[in-house]
């Protein structure tokens, strides 16, 4: 038996309970890990509070972690007991312990410790996919990214950067604001202080952004879409402020012929191909020192709860981890 956090039903932090689960021995193209870091991520509030439902309950949260292999199971292939390897996209990472399907892990790169790992790939890839995929950011791209100062938006405002864009953040204090501008972000609005929408259009001499990157939803609709130019891309990617309500599509249209997405990281991530190059193409900026992993919390695994409050209630910057 090893410690784990479950949800038993839906609800406030305070359904986040520590107790022993049976794991088990790995199954055909399953290892198990030992977890050294598990990623703390916004989704997991939303798994929480059943915003995203979950198929069973109840259920270990948590999607990402990093660790080392302890056992293989049969038909695995270049995986061996002590690699060290992450994952991102399979529920029950709050845990000591856990079985995983082989295909959906990434070995370590030597250089990158286990910490940095595991706070860095589901935000990590997200920005992969936001920047390159959703949206080619180069040097003639102006951007708005909400949350600057939080874990995806830390490692957007260094990569964006890297790609040569001007990057417009928001964030919800002066000292975020400090902490976006030295990874980044070239102009910062506090918005507990200005109208975002309209500090944008004073920004960018009326003309608005490009693209929007939206994780906060409900807060900052429609403000978000008056931050485009005539043709530019809203990308709503997140609920950290409750979802967006349903909205007439000739919204779109009024506000001159936007173009929308909401995107998921797990559908850039499904194919292991997909998975293996994007994994990567972050590597390789976080080897290089382009983008730097900034883990500003940490916590006891067992006290889940209190990190999920601390997130919820705007009190982190950057990446955070919890600790089995
Ligand atoms: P963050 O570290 O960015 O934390 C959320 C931030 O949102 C807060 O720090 C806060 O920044 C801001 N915020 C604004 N309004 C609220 C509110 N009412 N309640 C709480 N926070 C608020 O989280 P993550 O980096 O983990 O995730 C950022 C967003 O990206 C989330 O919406 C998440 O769901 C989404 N996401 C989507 C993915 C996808 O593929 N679609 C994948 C990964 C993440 P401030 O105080 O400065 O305003």
């Amino acid at each position: 038996m090893v410690n784990a956090v479950r949800v038993h039903n839906y609800g406030d932090p305070s359904v986040l309970v520590w107790e022993k689960v049976d794991v088990g021995a790995p199954g055909v193209g399953q290892v198990r890990i030992k977890h050294l870091a598990v990623g703390l991520n916004y989704i997991d509030t939303y798994h929480r509070s059943g915003l995203y439902p979950l198929e069973t309950l109840p259920a270990i949260l948590g999607l990402e972690a990093a660790g080392e292999i302890i056992a293989v199971g049969p038909e695995v292939d270049g995986l061996s007991i002590g690699d060290r390897v992450a994952y991102t996209d399979q529920l029950g990472a709050y845990a000591e312990e856990r079985l995983v399907e082989a295909d959906r892990l990434v070995k370590i790169p030597d250089g990158i410790d286990v910490l940095t790992a595991a706070a860095m790939m589901l935000q990590g890839l997200t920005v992969h996919y936001l920047l390159k995929k959703t949206f080619q950011v180069g040097p003639q791209t102006t951007l708005l990214f909400h949350a600057a100062a939080g874990g995806v938006g830390l490692i957007a405002c260094q990569w964006a950067k890297y790609l040569g864009a001007t990057i417009i953040g928001t964030v919800s204090s002066d000292e975020k604001g400090e902490i976006a501008k030295a990874h980044g972000c070239t102009h910062v609005i506090n918005t507990k202080r200005d109208d975002f929408v309209a500090r944008v259009k004073d920004i960018t001499d009326g003309h608005g952004c490009d693209v929007v990157y939206d994780g906060i939803g409900k807060d900052t609709f429609p403000a978000s879409l008056d931050c485009l130019k005539t043709f530019g891309l809203w990308v709503t990617f997140g609920n950290a402020s409750g979802p967006i309500k349903a909205f007439d599509i000739g919204l779109l249209g009024k506000k001159g012929s936007l173009f929308a997405t909401r995107p998921s990281l797990f559908h850039h991530i499904a194919s292991r191909e997909d998975l293996t190059c994007s994994a990567a193409d972050l590597f390789d900026v976080v080897a290089k020192g382009i983008v730097k992993i900034s883990v500003n919390q940490n916590y006891p695994l067992r006290d889940a709860a209190k990190a999920h409050a601390d997130l919820e209630a705007r009190a982190t910057t950057g990446s955070t981890v919890l600790l089995p």
